[in-house]
């Protein structure tokens, strides 16, 4: 039995009582699904700022009555420390994913990634530790390694951060090793590197590359790549994020206040990327030949990125179920059936 099976079956056998923050936007919807279907009680925090009443409505879908029943929604907003201070009571994990994402709506508009990634992280931290939560893990990104040349990504080696995002989730990182130094409040922080799957947005300017595409593709409309499409990422299926979410809420004393990587391991251009969502989708039956048209870099952007997926192996027991390919066939019927309604 893996650690993650182990920790799942402990769960059924003793539920907890978990906060997820952002829990209407792509990765807190598919957190809640996981987590109502283990059983356990999960209060939910957004302010549906980028999330949407229908990623909720999907997850009761997916639950029966009587899991659906263990989940209570808060609207509202983590910039306000009061409704901080009321999701957090009587909970025993934190998953604090809300945030706004996306590099350019920080080069765009600095301040109000800022006011919520910074201010509204600190809100829920610091609640969380009056409140004496038992486990407090929170999103942290790979944006964070930004000019660092080194590949693999080893979480000890970063770089100086490429946007106001990029800022935002690093200080998120030293705010949190500072409560461990002042408050003896450990938390665990999970560089995503480039995750997708199902509801995660597709709309909007800001949207992420996978769903942007998928979309294009999908409705018959261009596809642009920034670049000339040799810049690669290490796409994470959501799947492996929600196990790396349980297994940081149930880390050891010794796995606390760390950061880990949280992706494959895998480095795939967006040009090999581009032809597997158009084979996946003509696997669906859906069939677009145009190729994708090249403009120019993207500012903030890093040109490549891959994790060195060690320190999640050997302090949380990480081993991630699936790998790209697997993660893009899982996902395109969904966006199929998502996009005809
Ligand atoms: P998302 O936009 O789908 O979800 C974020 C959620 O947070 C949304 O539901 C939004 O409404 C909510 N939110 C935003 N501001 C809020 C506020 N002030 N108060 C309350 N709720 C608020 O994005 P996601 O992809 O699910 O990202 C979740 C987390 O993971 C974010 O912290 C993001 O920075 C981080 N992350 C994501 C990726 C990725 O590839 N998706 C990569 C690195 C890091």
């Amino acid at each position: 039995m893996t650690k993650y099976e182990k920790i799942k079956q402990d769960l059924l056998e003793s539920p907890k009582t978990w906060l997820v923050t952002g829990v209407a936007g792509f990765i807190g919807s598919n957190l809640l699904e996981h987590l109502l279907k283990l059983n356990q009680t999960v209060v939910g925090l957004d302010n549906f700022a980028t999330g949407h009443q229908y990623n909720l409505d999907e997850v009761k879908g997916e639950v029966s009555d009587k899991q659906w029943a263990r989940f209570s929604f808060i609207e509202g907003d983590i910039r306000n420390l009061e409704t901080c201070r009321q999701a957090v009571k009587g909970v025993d994990y934190v998953l604090h994913q809300a945030a706004l994402g996306s590099v350019p709506r920080s080069i765009n508009d600095p301040i109000t990634s800022n006011d919520v990634n910074i201010s509204g992280f600190l809100n829920i931290l610091v609640a969380a530790k009056d409140e004496n939560v038992s486990s407090f893990t929170y999103a942290a990104s790979s944006s964070t390694y930004g000019d660092h040349p080194a590949l693999p990504k080893v979480e000890e080696n970063i770089g100086n951060p490429l946007s106001p995002y990029a800022v935002t989730k690093y200080v998120n990182e030293l705010y949190a090793d500072v409560f461990a130094r002042t408050y003896d409040f450990k938390t665990v922080g999970l560089r995503y590197f480039n995750v997708f799957g199902k509801r995660q947005d597709p709309n909007g300017a800001y949207a992420a590359v996978i769903p942007k595409w998928t979309a294009a593709l999908i409705q018959g409309e261009e596809v642009f790549i920034n670049g000339d499409g040799e810049t690669s990422r290490d796409f994470c299926f959501i799947e492996n994020v929600v196990q790396m979410n349980i297994l940081a809420a149930s880390a050891s004393k010794e796995a606390k206040n760390n950061v880990f990587n949280v992706a494959v391991g895998d480095r795939t251009t967006l040009n090999t990327l581009f032809n597997s969502i158009q084979n996946a989708l003509e696997g669906n039956g859906i069939s677009n030949s145009n190729g994708p048209i090249y403009r120019d870099f993207r500012g903030g952007d890093v040109r490549h990125s891959q994790a060195d997926i060690k320190k999640a192996i050997e302090l949380l027991g990480y081993s991630p179920s699936y790998r790209i390919s697997m993660g893009i066939d899982k996902a395109m019927p969904w966006y199929i059936e998502f996009l005809s309604k």
